[in-house]
């Protein structure tokens, strides 16, 4: 048989839901994270007017239609 004084007990009453709290916003960022790292942004091509989905942090992309290399510009599309 356990026994737990008060404030062994109270301490448990505090820690166990601040590490379950912990333990769920961990897990959310992580998947925020992922997302954010598999997000992808829609650019139009300047020759031709394909969109073309590069990651986030390319500054450069090369058109797939036209194959025209481009720097990517203030007018890009967010999803
Ligand atoms: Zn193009």
């Amino acid at each position: 048989m356990m026994r737990i004084t008060m404030p062994e007990a109270f301490l448990l009453y505090v820690a166990v839901p601040l590490a379950v709290l912990l333990w769920v916003w961990l897990s959310f960022s992580a998947r925020r994270g992922a997302w954010r790292r598999s997000a992808r942004r829609t650019v139009v091509c300047r020759f031709c007017g394909e969109r073309v989905t590069i990651s986030p942090d390319r500054q450069e992309f090369r058109c797939p239609s036209c194959s025209a290399e481009q720097r990517v510009f203030a007018q890009e599309y967010h999803e």
